[in-house]
């Protein structure tokens, strides 16, 4: 065949679920020189991004690193390292990752007592506390932080809590919440997290930030069978993230030199300040919402900054009005999932694209289109 054109995308406005608008010096990062993945300087990226990771997550964990894949990789990392087969769990289902959870432990063998609340509202303590009275002594027990399909943001330490005082592990999902609001490891109790690059970190997605407390460490490296994914197995990778740099598969190169830039700028920013400005873009952009006569869905209280669900008024063609806003605005925003499909519009505010200019652009579209 003839060669096609060199691609040519176009700059698009993201404000959906993910990924988000990436930062000028992030696009340069990938475009870096290639080295080799055992080359020394290398090596020293792999220490800085460990160093920033573990300052970002808020934890001293040893054991924090970025997988070689999207965040779901992530997911599959903590449950295939953790659960053997038979072993009892508890999973907080409140949307579409607490649902994929279940699968992923289910698909590791484990049998899954799901804590289930509606789309929109969070997982209580109090609904942990029940299902531990059924399921007394389970392996760990997980929950969705910020759940991207639905805008709600579950407080996780009280049931760190819980899962500690019956001798589980806590695992959590920070993939839509790190860098975007407060997701402090240590503090909470967190044994096992995953994360993704492309939400509120604002780099390409291709990697999973993970950390294992030591506790989650000595489960996973004292397990009676082999952690049946090969290449997810933390007893091999530890090899070449730890120090002995022993070759296990390459790492994608470009995509860490992305992270490290991403995680400078975060730190450069300050933790504390980036959470401010997405919880006052997410203020303006509810209250020019309201302007429009659009209301967020999920539980008051337990809103999400970076992910807002907004209802779709009556008598509007939901799918009509996001094709609208991709072809005549270049701007990308999110459709409901499940349940929620064809109710809610997902608007996102992570990262890089959490900026006034952008939410006002946004209104402005929205107000064209819908007035
Ligand atoms: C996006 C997301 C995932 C999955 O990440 P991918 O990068 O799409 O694989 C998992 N959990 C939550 C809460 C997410 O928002």
């Amino acid at each position: 065949m003839n060669a096609p054109q060199a691609f040519q995308p176009p700059h698009r406005l993201l404000m959906g679920p993910g990924p988000s608008n990436i930062a000028p010096t992030v696009y340069t990062a990938l475009a870096k020189p290639m080295v080799g993945h055992l080359d020394p300087v290398f090596v020293q990226l792999m220490e800085e991004v460990k160093a920033m990771l573990r300052a970002v997550f808020q934890t001293s964990n040893e054991m924090t690193f970025p997988i070689s894949g999207t965040g779901s990789a992530g997911m599959e990392f903590c449950f295939v390292n953790l659960i053997e087969s038979g072993d009892e769990v508890i999973i907080g289902v409140n949307g579409v990752f607490g649902t994929r959870m279940c699968d992923v432990a289910a698909r590791c063998g484990a049998k899954v007592t799901r804590v289930e609340s509606p789309w929109g509202q969070i997982i209580t303590p109090g609904q942990i506390a029940d299902a531990l009275k059924t399921c007394p002594k389970p392996k760990l027990v997980a929950i969705v932080h910020a759940e991207t399909s639905t805008g709600a943001l579950t407080p996780p330490a009280e049931i760190a809590k819980l899962a500690h005082d019956a001798g589980a592990l806590f695992v959590l999902d920070t993939v839509t919440s790190l860098g975007g609001c407060n997701v402090a490891l240590d503090a909470w109790g967190v044994d096992a997290v995953y994360s993704g690059t492309q939400k509120c970190l604002s780099a390409p997605p291709g990697l999973a930030p993970v950390s294992l407390s030591p506790r989650a460490l000595q489960v996973a490296t004292s397990r009676k069978t082999k952690v049946q994914s090969w290449y997810l197995d933390v007893n091999l990778l530890a090899s070449y993230w730890g120090q002995e740099r022993v070759y296990h598969h390459t790492a994608p190169i470009s995509m860490n030199y992305a992270l490290h830039e991403a995680l400078r700028l975060v730190l450069e920013e300050g933790l504390e300040n980036r959470w401010r400005r997405h919880e006052q873009n997410h203020l303006l952009l509810k209250a020019g919402l309201e302007k429009l006569g659009l209301t967020l869905t999920a539980q008051e209280g337990h809103r999400l900054w970076q992910l807002n669900a907004v209802s779709v008024p009556a008598g509007v063609d939901e799918a009509a009005v996001r094709k609208r806003l991709l072809t005549e605005f270049n701007i990308e925003i999110g459709a409901g999932l499940g349940p929620l499909k064809g109710k809610v519009w997902r608007i996102g505010l992570m990262g890089e694209t959490s900026k006034r200019e952008n939410v006002e652009t946004l209104l402005g579209a929205l107000g064209k289109i819908l007035g």
